[in-house]
């Protein structure tokens, strides 16, 4: 077993060589999720300029640590009593899949004055313990969220299957790109189509091949959770 906290170095030794590695439009978001606070400044310090969060606690915790040296992006589950604190602190939410929680960050936003850029999370496998919106929902789901004044919608996040072969993962990603294709191409008021959040660290390759301009990856960056 690993020690753990892991060192700085080999956090710092990770990122730069995922820095040579990756290509400059992908923006690399590191998953955050069971990591001390400690081990995330770690790999801002290196460089890293976005962290996703699973969990709002988990997030205050670091946030307490790093604050605004680097962007948050919800990337869990997001629950509507949890809303309320998550919108203070996140600068963008990944996993929007439903008209209540949309409501619920819109009005909270709309508290606080706050614009806050989502990407919609698709079920691209159909896996039914897994959250996002099927496929076929999406688009009806961007053209409800395009009337929500605090929301701006950015682009879509999808899983895959979790692990095996990363080309399994191929047909998925394809998928999800060919809905952020169909999403843009409809012109919504007020939906930017940007960001494809796609990958993780047995994917973000063939993610990329397929389109992903933000990865998120954990183990990569700081080692295999214990
Ligand atoms: C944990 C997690 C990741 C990163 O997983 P790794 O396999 O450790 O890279 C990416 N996205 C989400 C939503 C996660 O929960």
């Amino acid at each position: 077993m690993a020690d753990r906290p892991y060192s700085t170095a080999s956090i710092e030794a990770n990122v730069k060589a995922l820095f040579v590695d990756l290509p400059p439009h992908v923006v690399l978001v590191a998953a955050a999720k069971s990591r001390t606070p400690e081990e995330v400044l770690a790999c801002v310090r290196a460089g890293v300029k976005v962290i996703g969060e699973n969990y709002v606690q988990e997030a205050l915790a670091a946030f307490s640590v790093i604050g605004r040296q680097a962007e948050w992006h919800f990337i869990g589950h997001l629950q509507r009593n949890k809303v309320k604190k998550a919108v203070e602190i996140f600068d963008m939410i990944e996993t929007i899949d439903s008209l209540t929680i949309a409501r619920e960050v819109d009005k909270r936003c709309a508290a606080l004055g706050k614009v806050m850029p989502v990407l919609i999370e698709v079920n691209s496998g159909r896996e039914p313990q897994k959250f996002g919106v099927m496929p076929e929902e999406a688009v009806v789901l961007v053209r409800e969220l395009s009337r929500f004044p605090y929301l701006r919608v950015q682009g879509l996040m999808t899983m895959g299957p979790e692990a095996g072969d990363p080309e399994a993962a191929r047909p998925y990603f394809r998928l999800t790109r060919a809905l952020f294709e169909e999403i843009q191409s409809r012109n919504f008021a007020g939906v930017e189509m940007k960001w494809l959040s796609m990958g993780m660290s047995h994917s973000y390759k063939v993610a990329i091949e397929e389109g992903a301009n933000m990865v998120r990856l954990g183990t990569k960056i700081f080692g295999p959770r214990l």
